[in-house]
C-alpha cells in the first residue's frame, strides 16, 4: 500500500529497548524509524522511572549521610528543603539525559516520529500525532518496544492524594503519613526518598516479606537498618478498600490469610499504589499485523527476539520478567544485530536486580532461597562488612557479600550484596558467573584496597579456605 514514510526498520516505542534497537539498527545500516508517543525520548526509565528516582534517591543518601556525621562529631543544620527546587532538579537530571539521546538519535539519522503507533498491517504502522494528524510508516523489518504500565488497583478513586509511580516522583508535597502499597524495589524506593524528606510511611504487603525475588538474610539486614524509617510494616496484609475524605484517604486492610487479625483501618495525606506494572501488547493493535498477545499482554519471542512473524521481533517489558531497563538494553541489540542478519541471540546467563534502597540491595544468578526451594545444593563464601575496613570507615558496616557456589564444580552462581553501593559492584559477580569463574579465580584476583569492592574477592577467598 502507500505510505507516507519508507523505513528498512520501525521501532515502536522509545524506552531503553526502543532507542537502543534503533541506534544500533542504524548502526548497522539500517534506515531506520523510531516511533513514540511522547515528545522526549527515554521512556519510563529516564522520563518517570530509573533515572528520575535515582536522582531523588541521590539527595536522600546525602540528607542521611549529612545526619549521620552527628555522631562522627560533625554537626549540619537541620535541612531545609526547597521541594520547587529540588524537582527542578530532578528535572534537569531527566532533559540532560533525554537531550542526550534525541542527539545520538540525530547523529545516526534515524527519523524519530512522534504520535501514536498502531499497526494496520504486517508492514504497515500507522502514526496518530497530539494534533490528530497521521502518517503510514511502510517497513521491512520492525522491532516492537512499547514497554509497559503501571498496574491500578480496580477500587481506587481519583483524587491528587492518590498516586502511582510517576504521581510520586512528581514530588508535589511531602506528606505527614504516606502508605505505600506494595513492599517490592519501586515502593521501597519511593519510601526512602519520601521517609527521608520527612514522610511518617506505613507499607503495606500482601506477601510474607518485602523485597520478594531477593535473599531474606539480605532484607533482614535492609530491614533492620531501616526500623526508624517505617511506623508500621503490614505483612500478609491484603488492602481492600481506598475512600477519599475530606480528613485524609482513609484506607482498609483484611488480612490475607484466613483467621488472622487485619490491621485497623488508617487515615493517610498521601497514598502510593506500587502493585506492579503490566505489559502493553493489548494497545497496539498487533493482531493487524499477525503478532500474538498473550491474554495478559505479553509478546511471545524466540530467542532471537523474534515473534512469531518472522520480520517483527518484541523485546524489553513487553516480553516479559524481569522488567528492568539493562534486560531490555540487551535484548534490544540481540534484535536489531538479527534483524541485521547476524546470529545473536539472547543467552545471558545472568540478570542482575538492584533496589537503590539505603542500603541498596543487589543480587544476581541463583539465590540461596530459591536454591533451597529447588532442592539444588550450592556452598556459601559470606563476607561481613563488619570486617571490612572501608565499610567500618564509612561508618557502614551492617552490610555482607555472599557468593552462592556449585558444591561439586565449585564455580559461581549466584551471589548477593547488601550495603552502601551494593548496585555499583553487582556487575562483577555478573561477569564472574558469565565467565565460569570459580572460587579461586575471585579469590586469587587482586581487588584494590580498601573498598567495598573488595569484599567480593574477600568472599571468596573465605569459602571453603580453598584459597589458603
Ligand atoms: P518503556 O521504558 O516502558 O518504553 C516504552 C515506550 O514506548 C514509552 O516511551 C511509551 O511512551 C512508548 N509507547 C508505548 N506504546 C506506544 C505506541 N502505541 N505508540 C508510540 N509509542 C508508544 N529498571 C531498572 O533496570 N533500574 C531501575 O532503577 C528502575 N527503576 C524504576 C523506577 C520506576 C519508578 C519505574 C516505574 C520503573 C523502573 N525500572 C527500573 C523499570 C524500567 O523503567 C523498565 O524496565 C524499562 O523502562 C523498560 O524499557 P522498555 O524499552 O521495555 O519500555
Amino acid at each position: 500500500g502507500s505510505a507516507d514514510i519508507e523505513c528498512d526498520m520501525m521501532v515502536l516505542g522509545a524506552g531503553p529497548g526502543g532507542y537502543s534497537a534503533a541506534f544500533r539498527a542504524a548502526d548497522l545500516g539500517m534506515n531506520t524509524v523510531l516511533v513514540e508517543r511522547y515528545s522526549t525520548l527515554g521512556g519510563v526509565c529516564l522520563n518517570v522511572g530509573c533515572i528520575p528516582s535515582k536522582a531523588l534517591l541521590h539527595v536522600a543518601a546525602v540528607i542521611d549521610e549529612t545526619a549521620a556525621m552527628a555522631s562522627h562529631g560533625v554537626n549540619f543544620a537541620k535541612p531545609e528543603i526547597d521541594i520547587d527546587k529540588l524537582r527542578a532538579y530532578k528535572e534537569k537530571v531527566i532533559g540532560t539525559m533525554t537531550g542526550g539521546l534525541a542527539g545520538m538519535a540525530k547523529a545516526r539519522k534515524v527519523n524519530v516520529v512522534q504520535g501514536v503507533g498502531q499497526f494496520v498491517g504486517a508492514n504497515h504502522i500507522e502514526v496518530t500525532a497530539a494534533d490528530g494528524s497521521k502518517k503510514t510508516v511502510k517497513f521491512k523489518q520492525a522491532i516492537i518496544a512499547a514497554g509497559s504500565s503501571v498496574v491500578n488497583l480496580p477500587f481506587v478513586p481519583q483524587d491528587p492524594r492518590i498516586v502511582d509511580s510517576t504521581g510520586a516522583l512528581e514530588l508535589r508535597q511531602v506528606p505527614k503519613r504516606m502508605l505505600v502499597i506494595g513492599g517490592g524495589i519501586i515502593g521501597l524506593e519511593m519510601a526512602t526518598v519520601y521517609s527521608t524528606l520527612g514522610a511518617r510511611i506505613d507499607v503495606v504487603e500482601m506477601m510474607d516479606g518485602l523485597m520478594q525475588g531477593a535473599d531474606r538474610d539480605m532484607v533482614k539486614v535492609w530491614q533492620k537498618f531501616n526500623e526508624k524509617r517505617f511506623d508500621n510494616i503490614m505483612l500478609k496484609t491484603k488492602t481492600v478498600g481506598v475512600e477519599a475524605l475530606k480528613e485524609g484517604i482513609k484506607v482498609t486492610f483484611e488480612a490475607a490469610e484466613a483467621g488472622a487479625k487485619a490491621p485497623e483501618p488508617q487515615l493517610y495525606d498521601l497514598v502510593l499504589v506500587a502493585v506492579g506494572r503490566s505489559p502493553n501488547g493489548k494497545k497496539i493493535a498487533a493482531d493487524k499485523a499477525g503478532v500474538t498477545v498473550t491474554d495478559r499482554g505479553f509478546i511471545p519471542v524466540d530467542s532471537q527476539m523474534r515473534t512469531n512473524v518472522p520480520h517483527i521481533f518484541a523485546i524489553g517489558d513487553l516480553v516479559g520478567q524481569p522488567m528492568l531497563a539493562h534486560k531490555a538494553v540487551h535484548e534490544a541489540h540481540v534484535a536489531a544485530e538479527a534483524a541485521a542478519g547476524e546470529k545473536s541471540h539472547f543467552d545471558a546467563s545472568v540478570i542482575p536486580s538492584v533496589a537503590y534502597t539505603d542500603p541498596e540491595v543487589a543480587w544476581v544468578g541463583i539465590t540461596e532461597d530459591e536454591a533451597k526451594a529447588k532442592g539444588i545444593k550450592l556452598e556459601k563464601g559470606h563476607f561481613p562488612w563488619a570486617a571490612s575496613g572501608r565499610a567500618v570507615a564509612n561508618g557502614r558496616s551492617e552490610g555482607f557479600t555472599k557468593l552462592l557456589f556449585d558444591a561439586e564444580t565449585h564455580r559461581i552462581v549466584g551471589g548477593g550484596i547488601v550495603g552502601t553501593h551494593a548496585g555499583d559492584m553487582i556487575g562483577e559477580i555478573a561477569l564472574a558467573i558469565e565467565m565460569g569463574a570459580d572460587a579461586v579465580d575471585i579469590g586469587k584476583t587482586i581487588h584494590p584496597h580498601p573498598t567495598l569492592g573488595e569484599s567480593i574477592g574477600m568472599a571468596a577467598e573465605v569459602y571453603k579456605g580453598v584459597c589458603t
